[in-house]
């Protein structure tokens, strides 16, 4: 079995920095999603002068930047809180947990509600929910975020209605523009007075309160890289960049952060001709998973990333395989086709499971995982 993980229970923030193996992790939540190319052009800049460069997407739409040593960490807040990237305190920051999607247009409001559901979790009297506990507004015509992590969510129903929704459950709340924002609140509220996380309060059998009977849409499929209405959809590897890809990104558009690490450029008409940006659904990168591993993480077991590149061209179309540091599967904290969590003892193997779940084989050697794949799947 995975060796014991270590359960901060707390995310870090830009306020509340995380150390990790290689320095300080300072992770951004850009307002309702999105960075406009002075934001961006900024982040790569401090990112290189204050960090090591590296640059993550988080599956919670953050932007995280690393290595950044103690000493330089003032100085680096104070650069991004001159861009309208810090929020006035670590508890506003940390209630700002807010997904949107990234297909929004103007006219469906989910910009304009994003904005609104911000400025009232800035109030004193905002729901004192856990770091974790999320909102999601997916206000397109068809939701794209329901793998995405968020407890109280906004969506559309098929005839258009706006629908008031918690996570894992199949009926929504019909609601209007005007009271959108206050219904996601008392519904936050409502899970505050019955637990913390939406999922395990329905999970109980406890009933949500009355009007949940319209029809949520079901739409399950993470989108593909490619050209959307709103403008181009490109993924990095692992969901990483460094400062240089970042600056050049930002001459192309806006960026719209999604939860699938990849970014939309806002208004782009043609996919950018760039080595470090996977462009293509048929890039067998999309198909794995992996967090930073060791040395980066002080968790880690092993190396993920070059194991994961060299093993990405055996993994069958249409399937995923997740390389973990450790059991705490943070790349991806759901089921993979294949996971190999890296242990004191080798390698496990998971089989439609999580990183922490019982595997099938264990003990397994870097060296070996490329062949074993082959022949297991
Ligand atoms: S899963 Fe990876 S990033 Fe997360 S704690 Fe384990 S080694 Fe670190």
């Amino acid at each position: 079995m995975s060796g014991a993980v270590k359960i901060k229970g707390w995310c870090p923030g830009a306020l509340r920095p995380m150390m990790s193996g290689d320095g300080l992790i300072v992770r951004i939540r850009p307002p309702a999603g999105r960075l406009d190319q002075r934001q961006t052009a900024g982040i790569a800049a401090l990112a290189d002068r204050f960090g090591n460069g590296i640059i993550d997407l988080s599956n919670r739409a953050n932007v995280q930047l690393r290595g950044i040593a103690k000493n330089r960490y003032e100085a680096l807040i104070d650069g991004l809180r001159s861009l309208g990237l810090i929020d006035p305190d670590r508890v506003v920051e940390s209630r700002r947990n807010i997904l949107v999607t990234p297909f929004r247009s103007a006219d469906d409001a989910s910009g304009v509600i994003a904005a609104q559901l911000s400025s009232m979790l800035a109030r004193p009297d905002a729901p004192d929910v856990s770091a974790k506990f999320g909102y999601a507004v997916d206000l397109g015509a068809k939701p794209v975020l329901q793998d995405a992590p968020g407890d109280v969510r906004l969506e559309r129903a098929a005839d258009g209605t706006l629908l008031l929704c918690a996570a894992g459950y199949f009926l929504g709340k019909p609601v209007s523009h005007d009271t959108a924002v206050p219904q996601m609140l008392s519904l936050a509220r409502w899970s505050l007075e019955h637990g913390t996380r939406m999922s395990r309060i329905l999970d109980k059998g406890t009933p949500l309160p009355d009007g949940f009977d319209i029809a949520r849409q079901s739409v399950a499929s993470v989108p593909e890289p490619g050209i959307y209405p709103a403008g181009v959809l490109v993924a990095t590897a692992f969901g990483q960049l460094d400062a240089a890809t970042l600056s050049d990104i930002a001459g192309l558009g806006a960026l719209r952060v999604t939860p699938w690490r990849m970014l939309l450029i806002e208004g782009a008409t043609s996919l950018p001709r760039r080595a470090s940006l996977i462009c293509s659904p048929a890039d067998p990168m999309l198909r794995v998973m992996a967090c930073i591993g060791a040395p980066g993480c002080t968790q880690g077991h092993a190396g993920t990333r070059d194991l994961a590149r060299d093993l990405a061209k055996h993994v069958p179309v249409g399937q995923t395989l997740h390389v973990s540091g450790c059991a705490k599967g943070c790349a991806f904290p759901r089921a993979a086709n294949f996971t190999m969590t890296a242990t004191s003892a080798g390698f496990d193997l998971i089989r439609d499971g999580t990183a922490d779940a019982t595997p099938e084989h264990t003990g397994l050697s870097a060296r070996d995982l490329p062949d074993f794949l082959k022949k297991v799947h």
